[in-house]
């Protein structure tokens, strides 16, 4: 039976009523009412057609407001339009060009709709009913026809190919200038450091244990009652929009540092820059990054007790830190052949977010990095404590290359490093493997003259892992090598799972090779 011209005043539980008042029961209520615009759009006193669409010409600009222009449901095109996506789908590249062409002062393109469309209602019993031309379609080979369309639609916004290849599909992800990236991938090169303290020398201090004559991870320092004080200072730009994330990673990453040492991080100030843009903004921004970072220091018993917040071009955290060093500093320099080289977080964090800056990497691998960036050191630190390790240092911008060689450097040593024991991140061999790279990757890859190995080794892509630059990575320590199983196994049950041990320490190279790549 067809109702035609009747009004549904309300639905309910078993039926409709109609605005007459009569209840039509029915066991099933399907809600076919199509597009309604929100009424902003009319509010706006931009014109509207009088069901509140935006008014446009066959450029997509809107009438009379050459600078604005409305595509997809939301507009109303002369002849009107359905509200169906394959419009929408179709207007988007005219209007991604014609915005271009008006900031230029070039000439706009018209959009012409095509004049018909195939439409589809998938049935859901593997059938469907199909119109196109006034003639209608019904079974399987329907469902069939649509399915194939949409999946093809799909695909070419899937990120990599069915064979794990990346595709070319998304051109306007790729980058028109040089990416650089955040977290700590924007770090200066460590020989612009080096040469910079150099230059600057050193002023001798009797209650500096650590500090700039020997360069560590943080400066150890004693107090009037003798007490040892670990501090540091680390920040970033920011690696993502998230500015809680920011926040958060930043604070864990700052922390490492101290763990590293061995000390036990009590105090914390911020440093932050933000965009000023917008107050109400800038507050909430300023807001976010704090409660993420608190959400890190308060976990770890940590109080934030200051800061330094200034306006900038764009978001960028930082934190000093400091807490009591309840015993000797664990140091960059204390590595000895025979120990065992553990490292407690899988390697990528630089390259995946390379990839996601290009629309390259799949959720789930960023997922994976977050929840890395996002642990505390502080289980990996205790381990490293209890098992007596020597010497420890934390992977970040420097890749583990870089932080592995001022580790044997220090302590006058080589490394026989085995790939394929080097814990990576999931997705992170996948990137490298298609030759994408962190923008800090080629000033940390000024450190391959330090490898050795066979081509088959230096050409895999685990061995480019090693110049990765690493924002919350990892603590790296060198432990006896007898007691490197128990190291591991402390630190799988404390929740570090992909905790590895990649190499071990051996006596120096001759010839100026600091790392040896094996299988
Ligand atoms: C159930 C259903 C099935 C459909 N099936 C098909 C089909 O099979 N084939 C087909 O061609 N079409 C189909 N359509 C129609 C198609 O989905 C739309 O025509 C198409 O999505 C319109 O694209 P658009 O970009 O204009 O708007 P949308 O896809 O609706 O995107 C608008 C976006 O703007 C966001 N937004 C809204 N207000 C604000 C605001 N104030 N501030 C910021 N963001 C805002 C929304 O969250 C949304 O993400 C279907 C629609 C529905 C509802």
């Amino acid at each position: 039976e067809l109702r035609l011209g009747a009004r549904v005043a309300r639905a309910e539980p078993g039926g409709v009523v109609l605005d007459d008042g009569e209840r039509v029961a029915c066991d099933a209520l399907v809600w076919a009412v199509g597009a309604a615009s929100p009424p902003w759009l009319a509010a706006s006193g931009l014109p509207t057609d009088a069901r509140g669409f935006v008014r446009v010409r066959d450029t997509l600009a809107v009438v009379d407001h050459d600078a604005l222009f409305a595509a997809g449901d939301c507009a109303r095109f002369e002849p009107d339009l359905p509200k169906a996506g394959v419009y929408a789908v179709r207007q988007g590249p005219v209007l991604a060009r014609n915005l271009e062409a008006r900031v230029r002062g070039a000439t706009l393109r018209r959009y012409a709709p095509q004049r018909d469309y195939f439409a589809a209602l998938n049935l859901a019993d593997g059938t469907a009913i199909g119109t196109k031309w006034g003639f209608a379609l019904e079974g399987r080979p329907v469902f069939a026809f649509k399915d194939w369309i949409d999946r093809g639609f799909v695909r070419r916004f899937q990120v990599l190919g069915p064979d794990g290849a990346p595709t070319v599909a998304w051109p306007a992800m790729q980058p028109r200038a040089p990416m650089r990236c955040g977290g700590c991938a924007a770090k200066v090169g460590e020989r612009a450091l080096e040469r910079a303290l150099a230059r600057l020398g050193v002023a001798h201090d009797a209650d500096v244990e650590l500090g700039l004559a020997a360069p560590d991870d943080a400066a150890v320092v004693r107090t009037s009652g003798g007490e040892r004080i670990a501090a540091s200072v680390d920040g970033f730009p920011a690696f993502t929009a998230d500015p809680w994330l920011v926040g958060r990673v930043a604070a864990v990453h700052a922390l490492g540092d101290l763990y590293a040492k061995g000390a036990a991080p009590r105090f914390a100030l911020a440093q932050v820059a933000i965009a000023e843009d917008d107050a109400a903004r800038a507050e909430e921004e300023l807001f976010q990054v704090l409660a993420g970072a608190r959400a890190a220091l308060d976990a770890d018993g940590v109080a934030l007790v200051g800061g330094h917040t200034t306006a900038g071009d764009a978001l960028h955290v930082g934190f000093a830190v400091w807490g009591p060093l309840p015993h000797a500093p664990l140091r960059l320099g204390a590595l000895a052949p025979g120990d065992a080289l553990i490292l407690s977080k899988a390697l990528g964090t630089g390259v995946l977010f390379a990839a996601d800056a290009l629309g390259r990497a799949r959720g789930a691998w960023i997922e994976a990095a977050i929840a890395s960036m996002l642990r505390s050191d502080a289980a990996a630190a205790r381990v490293a404590h209890e098992v007596g390790a020597r010497a420890c240092t934390d992977v970040s911008g420097f890749g583990l290359a870089g932080h592995l060689g001022a580790m044997l450097r220090a302590s006058k040593a080589g490394a026989r490093l085995a790939l394929d024991a080097l814990p990576l991140l999931p997705g992170a061999r996948e990137c490298l493997g298609f030759g994408l790279r962190s923008s800090a990757h080629p000033e940390n890859a000024k450190a391959r003259g330090a490898l050795r190995g066979a081509a088959a080794q230096t050409a895999r892509p685990e061995a480019d892992a090693l110049f990765d630059p690493q924002t919350s990575g990892g603590l790296l320590f060198g432990v006896p090598a007898a007691r490197a199983r128990d190291a591991l196994a402390r630190l799988h049950d404390a929740g570090d799972a992909a905790a590895a041990r990649i190499g071990d320490v051996v006596e120096p190279f001759a010839g100026g090779a600091l790392v040896e790549l094996v299988d």
